[in-house]
C-alpha cells in the first residue's frame, strides 16, 4: 500500500490541533504551504544529449521565520512529499524552538546516473533558478542525494550570483567553506541525547538491548553512543539486510567491517537475517533508522520493543501505531528525535551570521540543551494533556506557530 506523505501530515496536523484547540483559521493556513515553486532544468548531458529536470522549492509556512532546510536529488520525487517534508519541517523547527519555518525541495534525479561534473552544473543550475533565496528568505540544506560537496557548489554559485559572500544563505557545506563542525553528526547525537531522556522516563536500564534499523549517518552514530554508554546493540540492518546477535554485537569490529564492506550483512559471529526482521527481534529500544513507512499494520504485533525512537522521518504509518499504542508501546516521534540536525542547521546560520565559528564542545553542548528542553516541553504536554508523545510534539508546535501568526495579524 502506498502511503501519501502529505496526507499523512494532514491528519497528524487535524489530530493535534483538535487536541491542542488550534484556532481554524490557523489550521486552513496550515493545510497548504505559502509557496511552490515547480521548475525545469535543461541540462547539456556529457555526451551532448539535452535533459529536462524537473525540479521544486516549497516555502511551507515562515511564520516563525525565514524557511529553511533540505534539497533532495531522487529519480521519485513529487511535489506531495516535498509539501509533506516542507510540513514537518515547519513542525520540527518549532519543536525544537529554532527560530525558522520550513522549506524543503529537490530535483527528480538519479544522482548516480551523472557524472561529476553533470552533478556541479545540475546543482549549480537549481540555485540560478530559484526564484526566491537568501539568507533572509530560505535557506537550502542536503538532504538524500545531496551531500556537503552539492551544498558547497550551492554555495559557491549564490555568492557569485549575488556578488558577495553570505555563508549564512546555504546549510550542510563544509567546514572549511563557512560550515559548522559536526553537522554530519548532529541528527543521531540529538537522537542519542533524546533516547537518553526517554530511558530515564520510561525506566529502561542501562545496558538494554537496542535494534537499529539503518546504519548510516544517523543510525551508526546513535548506536557508537548508545555503545559507548554500555547498551548492547544486538540487531543491525541495511539496504542489503541485517545481522542479530543476542549476546551483543561488537560494534567497533563492525564499524570496520562496514568501512571496508560497505554493508553490515556477512560481518563474522552475528546470524543473517532481513532487513525487515531487524524491527521485530528480541529488544528494549527499537531505533528506525533508514526509510518511511516501515512499521505497519502487517509486523506492528511482531514487535518486542518497549520504546521506539523514530530516527528515520515518518517509519510508522498511523495505523500500526494505534496498535502500538494500544499495547503500551511509548513512540518518540521523528520531529523530536530526529531533530538534532535542524538544531545544528540553525547554529550553521547563526555561524555564518556572526563570522564566528565555535568548536565541537559547544556545539555538542548547546545541541544537548536545546534538544532535552524540546524533550522536556514534549513530555509535559504528554503527561498533562494524557496524549501521545507525537500528539504533544505537534501541539506545543502548533500552539508556538499560532501565537506567531497572530502577532503578526494573520489570523
Ligand atoms: P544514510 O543514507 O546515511 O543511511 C541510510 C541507511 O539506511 C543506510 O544504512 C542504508 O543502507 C539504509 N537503508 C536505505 N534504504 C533502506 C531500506 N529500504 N531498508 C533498510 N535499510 C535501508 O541516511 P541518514 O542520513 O542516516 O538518514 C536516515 C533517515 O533519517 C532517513 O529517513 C532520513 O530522512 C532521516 N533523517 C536524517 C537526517 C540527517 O541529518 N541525516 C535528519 C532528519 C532525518
Amino acid at each position: 500500500m502506498s502511503v501519501n506523505p502529505f496526507e499523512t501530515s494532514l491528519t497528524t496536523l487535524h489530530e493535534a490541533a483538535e487536541l491542542a484547540g488550534v484556532e481554524p483559521n490557523v489550521v486552513k493556513l496550515l493545510e497548504q504551504p505559502k509557496r511552490i515553486f515547480e521548475f525545469t532544468i535543461p541540462l547539456k548531458m556529457d555526451d551532448g544529449r539535452l535533459e529536462i529536470f524537473t525540479a521544486y522549492r516549497v516555502h511551507y509556512c515562515d511564520a516563525l521565520g525565514q524557511t529553511k532546510d533540505g534539497t533532495r536529488f531522487v529519480p521519485n520525487l513529487d511535489i506531495d512529499t516535498v509539501k509533506a517534508l516542507g510540513f514537518w519541517m515547519t513542525i520540527k523547527h518549532a519543536v525544537a524552538g529554532i527560530p525558522a519555518g520550513g522549506g524543503k525541495g529537490g530535483i527528480r534525479v538519479d544522482p548516480s546516473k551523472l557524472s561529476e561534473n553533470e552533478l556541479e552544473r545540475l546543482t549549480r543550475a537549481y540555485i540560478r533558478k530559484l526564484p526566491m533565496k537568501g539568507v533572509w528568505v530560505d535557506i537550502p540544506g542536503a538532504d538524500i542525494g545531496t551531500s556537503a560537496k552539492t551544498q558547497a557548489w550551492m554555495l559557491d554559485e549564490l555568492e557569485e550570483l549575488q556578488g558577495f559572500h553570505s555563508p549564512a544563505a546555504i546549510n550542510d557545506k563544509p567546514a572549511e567553506a563557512n560550515g559548522t563542525v559536526l553537522s554530519r553528526e548532529a541528527t543521531g547525537m540529538g537522537a542519542y541525547f533524546v533516547t537518553k531522556e526517554a530511558v530515564n522516563e520510561f525506566g529502561v536500564p542501562i545496558g538494554a538491548r537496542v535494534a537499529i534499523q539503518g546504519f548510516g549517518n544517523v543510525g551508526r552514530v546513535a548506536a557508537r553512543l548508545l555503545y559507548d554508554d554500555g547498551y548492547k546493540i544486538v540487531a543491525v540492518g541495511d539496504i542489503y539486510g541485517g545481522i542479530q546477535n543476542m549476546e551483543g554485537i561488537n560494534l567497533s569490529e563492525l564499524e570496520d567491517y562496514v568501512d571496508q564492506n560497505g554493508k553490515v550483512t556477512g560481518f563474522p559471529g552475528t546470524n543473517a537475517i532481513s532487513t525487515a526482521d531487524v524491527l521485530e527481534v528480541e529488544c528494549d529500544i527499537l531505533m528506525p533508522a533508514a526509510v518511511q513507512s516501515v512499521i505497519t499494520e502487517q509486523n506492528a504485533y511482531r514487535i518486542k520493543a518497549k520504546l521506539i525512537m523514530e530516527c528515520a522521518n515518518g517509519p510508522i504509518i498511523p495505523e500500526a501505531e494505534k496498535l502500538l499504542e494500544k499495547r503500551g508501546v511509548a513512540i518518540i516521534p521523528d520531529v523530536l528525535t530526529n531533530c538534532g540536525g535542524a538544531i545544528v542547521c540553525s547554529f550553521e546560520r547563526t555561524q555564518g551570521l556572526t563570522d564566528t565559528y565555535w568548536d565541537e564542545e559547544t556545539v555538542s553542548l548547546k545541541l544537548k540543551e536545546r534538544i532535552v528542553k524540546a524533550y522536556k516541553e514534549t513530555s509535559e504536554t504528554a503527561g498533562r494533556s494524557e496524549v501521545s508523545f507525537r500528539d504533544a510534539a505537534w501541539m506545543n508546535a502548533l500552539m508556538k506557530i499560532q501565537k506567531a501568526m497572530k502577532v503578526r495579524g494573520w489570523v
